[in-house]
């Protein structure tokens, strides 16, 4: 195995948990594992890399990459691959890197293996059938590109070591620089991010209107946890779209997933199967959640949601 490259995901001067993820992914991987940094005044960040055990960091840094442009990465990271013909090159599968994959490997002729969740032996696992069943796949030809499911692997640690920092010469042809962002728009909240929370605790339609979700509000705050729905609590305009879990919304992995009001369809199932632990409150016992959920709670959940914050609390 040659080199094996995480190129990491940052944002607003903070290295993002799936880079540490993907750093012991690219550890199993086995081969010389190294980091790529792309982005504006990032040095920094390609600094704290290097210090989880990561052999090199090429650091990409330019002004003109302050804000992500799906042309202006694919351009550094297609660049960088055919000067230094890395085995491996493994994205985060989160929208950014979803966005900036294909067309990096569609630019260096590779193959690519979207939004893996496990690796033996030589080769990768990825569910699919929206998460019914997984599926072995392996490479003929390198190099090639992975996206990898943030919240799967365990984040690395620290080895207290220092990497070789490389400067990589970053131009851009008049057609990267087309699309220009003028403004991010942020939504504040203080809640953990969907896709990176621990914890998360979502609501459906049997929460039967937007003034209940304050319940899971009330429990997610006593977890520090955040608030996901399904789609039908989101199509009845209760929460918005960016709340999704599922195949059309997002795909989470936290340690704990409570589905309160949630029956379970497949679609469902998509975005959150691969839940570490999956505790499910819904009144009916047939539901289909209780088929994938650890712990279930048969009952009204207007009755035992305000008990477990309750309990919560008192820990
Ligand atoms: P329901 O299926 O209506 O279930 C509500 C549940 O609440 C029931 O099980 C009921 O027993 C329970 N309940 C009611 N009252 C109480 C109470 N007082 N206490 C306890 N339990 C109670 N869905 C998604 O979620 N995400 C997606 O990304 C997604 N993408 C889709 C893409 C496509 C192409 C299609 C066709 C569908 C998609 N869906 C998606 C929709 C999906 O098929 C389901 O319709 C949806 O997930 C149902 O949402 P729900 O479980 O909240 O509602």
């Amino acid at each position: 195995m040659g080199k094996v490259w995480v190129v990491a995901e940052q944002r607003e001067g903070k290295l993002k948990k799936v880079t540490f993820e993907m750093v012991t992914l690219a550890r199993q991987i086995g081969g010389e594992v190294e980091g790529v940094v792309i982005g504006k005044d990032v040095k920094g960040l390609a600094s704290e890399l290097g210090e989880y055990g990561v052999g090199k960091v090429y650091v990409a840094d330019h002004p003109d990459l302050e804000q992500y442009t799906t042309a202006k990465y694919t351009r550094v990271l297609a660049e960088l691959i055919n000067k230094e013909k890395p085995e491996v090159v493994l994205i985060a599968n989160s929208a950014q890197g979803r966005d900036f994959a294909p067309r990096t490997a569609q630019r260096v002729g590779a193959g690519q293996i979207s939004d893996i969740t496990g690796y033996e032996e030589g080769v990768f696992v990825r569910p699919i059938y929206a998460g019914k069943a997984y599926t072995k796949v392996g490479a003929t030809s390198h190099p090639l590109i992975v996206t990898v499911r943030p919240n799967v692997f365990p984040a690395a640690e620290k080895t207290g070591g220092q990497a070789a920092i490389e400067e990589v010469a970053v131009s851009f042809m008049p057609e990267d620089l087309k699309a220009i962002v003028k403004e991010v728009v942020k939504q504040v909240s203080g809640r953990p991010e969907l896709t990176e929370a621990d914890i998360i605790v979502s609501g459906g339609r049997g929460m039967k209107g937007p003034e209940n979700f304050k319940l899971l509000e009330d429990l997610a705050d006593v977890l520090g946890a955040a608030v996901g729905a399904s789609r039908a609590a989101v199509d009845a305009g209760w929460r918005e779209h960016r709340y999704q879990v599922g195949q059309t919304g997002k795909t989470v992995s936290p340690s704990l997933y409570i589905a309160v009001g949630i029956s379970g369809a497949i679609q469902h199932l998509a975005g959150m199967g691969s839940s570490k632990v999956i505790v499910a409150i819904n009144k009916d016992p047939e539901a289909n959640i209780f088929k994938v959920a650890d712990y279930g709670i048969v009952g009204d959940l207007f009755e035992i949601v305000p008990l477990l914050t309750e309990e919560f609390k008192k820990l």
